[in-house]
């Protein structure tokens, strides 16, 4: 399977507290397009409380109207202990880029109840930067089991590179049983956006 290096999808932006500042949209944009890429997603961390949604969809849905590259709207939100994801029910519908991701710690059958159950929202896009905890490890059959939710619900994972991410073990297993991919940099800066060089040997894996 080819991975598409023009394109990333989960950025942030300024709308968090610990991005640079000079993250915004506009300048995100203008470095997309400096460096080619095709499409983004611009993926805020999101809670349910959170009260600058309205005008961060604003902002990006008209960045996006004006811009040459594919601009996708969305949000990275936390996966919840009961398996809920920690975004407002509004976003929820389909018209969002959503991304799962664990942010925080659980026990491993915590973490496992809740990562099928984010697997199988109907909103959610993408599982971003998945791997267990420092405190557990998963066998190779845990692993196809969530393959195997993950194929049945279409769900795609993301190739992280802040975190370099997934796990290789997860990687050749998804590989084999058809699990689908693509690039996310995770950038909290600028110069981090479509840059995967941290995760060329977990591309090359995919790929080969
Ligand atoms: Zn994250
Ligand atoms: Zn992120």
């Amino acid at each position: 399977m080819l991975l598409n290096r023009q394109e990333d999808l989960h950025i942030h932006c300024n709308y968090n507290d610990h991005s640079d500042a000079d993250l915004t949209s506009s300048n995100i944009i203008q470095k997309a397009e400096q460096k080619k890429l095709e499409r983004i997603a611009i993926t805020e961390h999101v809670r349910k409380s959170s009260v600058w949604t309205r005008k961060y969809v604003n902002e990006l849905s008209s960045q996006a109207s004006r811009s040459k590259i594919r601009i996708l709207i969305g949000f990275e939100a936390k996966i919840l202990q009961n398996g809920e994801i920690d975004c407002p029910e509004e976003y929820l519908c389909g018209d969002y880029f959503v991304i799962a991701s664990f942010h925080t710690r659980y026990t491993k059958e915590q973490w496992y109840t809740a990562l099928i159950k984010a697997i199988e929202n109907p909103f959610v896009n993408v599982i971003g930067h998945l791997a267990p905890e420092a405190g557990f490890v998963l066998s190779d059959s845990e692993i196809e089991k969530i393959g195997e939710y993950l194929i049945e619900n279409k769900k795609i994972i993301e190739l992280n590179a802040k975190y370099v991410r997934p796990p290789i073990q997860f990687l050749n297993i998804f590989k084999r049983q058809g699990v689908k991919f693509h690039l996310g940099s995770d950038a909290h800066s600028l110069k981090e956006i479509g840059n995967f060089d941290r995760i060329n040997h977990l591309i090359n894996l995919i790929e080969k």
